[in-house]
Parts: structure tokens; C-alpha cells; sequence
């Protein structure tokens, strides 16, 4: 449906968990965070029926997200429904990829259609130290095994300030020779966000175009947001870039996210949503839900304001809990 201010929302982001197997600096702390108790957490059924009532408003593809989706039991079964959903198109995924390897080809037969797997360097050091854990085999077995299932399969790379420099070149050596784009995410100044220096994605374009000359955007269609894709002559696929930071891409935000607990979030950067679960849990019909998304769309705020100090409700939540 169109919003209030124009846009067209086919979007929506689900949260399945907010629990994770690894604990990125600026995700989440190192003792983890307080876990959302199980019946507080919206149940398949009731994502279904939200799912249901949102795809006859024009959502058409969903991405899962968590924490990390993948450590929550009967996601495969959840897919798989998700897909059945009379006028959703795209059921997509995005993953640490620590237990992707051996998911992947029940993924690919539940019908997933793609998934990003986070990561953000590909020096075991530097991973074990943004991660704090030692991982890094078992996300690079992940993509390998998402690749060989036929997964679309891309990388989502935050990089942070003091980490950068060698990590660039080792992500574009995977660029080159697999069919796997590569996306650079501004860091966010949300949760502990808030605490490191983000690396703008024009540095690392001016950094790529120091080494291959000046890019071409791409001409072939890669995905649902607002990435931005570069072609580099004789790579195998894209480099993209999603500069939440640098260039407010709001006016053309297609996007609503439902958090693990069940709350209707209209932007990333306020706290103020829907909480649907109530409503749910207390026999709201599909028709009076309906109405109340409906409501809560036309009124999606115009622009985050990641740039302003003063701004009123802002998300103070860690990205763990609202799935970025
Ligand atoms: N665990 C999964 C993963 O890592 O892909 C899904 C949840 S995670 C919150 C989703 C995405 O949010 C990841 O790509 C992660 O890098 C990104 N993210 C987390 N905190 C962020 C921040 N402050 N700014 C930008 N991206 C952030
Ligand atoms: Fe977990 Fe993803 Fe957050 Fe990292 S970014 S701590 S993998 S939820």
C-alpha cells in the first residue's frame, strides 16, 4: 500500500529472535542481553496471521531476520509457509551465517529465495575481536555451502573505522572470483552503534575507484532496498552500498519491521510502533487488524534523524532486538 507520504510499502522485515550466537561490538554487549521470555516472543502461528493480513495490503516480500534467525527451531517450517502465502513473492534471509552450512540446502528446498550473510572482515583476528567469537571458518563454510545450494547469496559488510584498510581488498578478492556481490553498510548510530566510528561508504568507493579507475553503476536489478550497485570490469559480481548515514535514502523507504515480540516498528530509528501481540493474543479478527496496519502505514514517519541530537523517541534498543 502507499503511505502517507507516497511510498510504496511492499516490504516487511520479521524478527524471529532476538537471541544470537555471536556478540558484534556494535550489536550487542558482551554478556548478551537480557533474552525476551519464550511467550513473549510471537509464536509462527501469529506471524502467519500478521503475514496474512499484511500481503492483502501489498507486502510482497519478507526478509527474516533475528538475532540471528537461524538459531531459532522450526525456522525451515516457517519459510516454508511463509512462501505459501497467497501474494508474497520473496522470502528472503539475513544470517551470521555461523550455522548456514548445514541449513543451506533445506533453506533452498523450504524455497528461501536468497540470504545476506553479515560479515564484516575476513581476518580470523579481526573477526574474533567485532564478533567475539571464533567463527570465522564456519561463516565462510556457510556461504560455500549457500552458494552450492543455489541460494542468491550476498555479503553484508559494516565496516568499522579502526578495523578498515587490508579487510577492503580480501572482500573485493570474493567480488572477483565468486558470483557473490558484496554490500557495504554504514554503521548505524543505534545501541552500541552509537560507540564506534562508521567508515562512509563515498571512502570506500574513493578507495575502489583509487585502484580500478572510475565505476559504472550497475545496470542489472539486485535486490528490493536502497543499495546502490557498482560494476568493476572482469569481477564476477557487484559491489554495493547502503549509506543510511551519508544519504538519507528515506524518501524512498519501502519498508515496515516487526520486532521478535511482536511490535509493529514504522522506522528503524524511533521506538514507537504497534504492539500487535495484544491484539492477537486477545481475538483481534483479520479485518480490525487489517485496519490497524493499515492506520500505522499512512502514518510511517517521513525520515529517520540520525543526524540530529535532539530528536523525540529515538530507538534505544540494540540492533539485536530489532533486526536491523
Ligand atoms: N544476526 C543476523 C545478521 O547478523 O545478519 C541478523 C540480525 S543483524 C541485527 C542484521 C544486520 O544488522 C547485520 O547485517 C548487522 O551487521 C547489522 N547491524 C547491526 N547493528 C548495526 C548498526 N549499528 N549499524 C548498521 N548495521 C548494523
Ligand atoms: Fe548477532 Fe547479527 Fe547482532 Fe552480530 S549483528 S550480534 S550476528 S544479531
Amino acid at each position: 500500500m502507499v503511505d502517507g507520504i507516497g511510498r510504496n510499502i511492499d516490504y516487511l522485515r520479521i524478527s524471529v529472535t532476538d537471541r544470537c550466537n555471536l556478540r558484534c561490538l556494535y550489536c550487542m554487549p558482551e554478556a548478551g542481553i537480557e533474552n525476551l521470555e519464550h511467550e513473549e516472543i510471537l509464536t509462527f502461528k501469529e506471524i502467519l496471521t500478521i503475514v496474512k493480513v499484511v500481503s492483502q495490503l501489498g507486502i510482497r516480500k519478507i526478509k527474516i531476520t533475528g538475532g540471528e534467525p537461524l538459531v531459532r527451531k522450526g525456522i525451515i517450517n516457517l519459510i516454508r509457509r511463509l512462501k505459501d502465502i497467497e501474494g508474497i513473492e520473496e522470502v528472503t534471509m539475513t544470517s551470521n551465517g555461523v550455522l548456514l552450512g548445514d541449513m543451506a540446502q533445506e533453506l533452498a528446498g523450504a524455497g528461501l529465495d536468497s540470504v545476506n550473510v553479515s560479515l564484516d572482515t575476513l581476518n580470523k583476528t579481526s573477526f574474533n575481536s567485532i564478533t567475539r567469537r571464533d567463527c570465522l571458518d564456519k561463516v565462510i563454510y556457510g556461504i560455500k555451502k549457500s552458494v552450492e545450494a543455489g541460494l542468491k547469496t550476498k555479503i553484508n559488510c559494516v565496516p568499522l573505522a579502526q578495523l578498515h584498510g587490508e579487510d577492503l581488498k580480501n572482500m573485493l578478492k570474493i567480488v572477483k572470483e565468486y558470483p557473490i556481490d558484496v554490500r557495504f553498510i554504514e554503521l548505524m548510530p543505534i545501541g552500541f552503534g552509537k560507540s564506534y566510528s562508521p567508515v562512509s561508504n563515498e571512502q570506500i568507493l574513493g578507495e575502489i575507484e583509487n585502484e580500478y579507475g572510475r565505476l559504472q553503476r550497475s545496470k542489472t536489478k539486485h535486490g528490493n532496498g536502497p543499495a546502490v550497485y557498482y560494476d568493476i570490469p572482469g569481477f564476477r559480481a557487484s559491489v554495493g552500498f547502503i549509506s543510511a548515514v551519508t544519504d538519507e535514502f528515506c524518501e524512498n523507504c519501502n519498508r515496515i519491521r516487526l520486532t521478535a515480540d511482536g511490535n509493529l516498528k514504522l522506522c528503524l530509528h524511533y521506538n514507537k510502533g504497534v504492539a500487535l501481540k495484544p491484539l492477537l493474543r486477545s481475538g483481534i479478527s483479520r479485518e480490525q487488524l487489517k485496519i490497524v496496519i493499515e492506520k500505522a502505514i499512512h502514518n510511517k514517519p517521513v525520515c529517520h534523524s540520525f543526524n540530529s541530537d535532539c530528536a523525540d523517541n529515538i530507538e534505544l534498543r540494540n540492533m539485536v532486538q530489532i533486526g536491523g
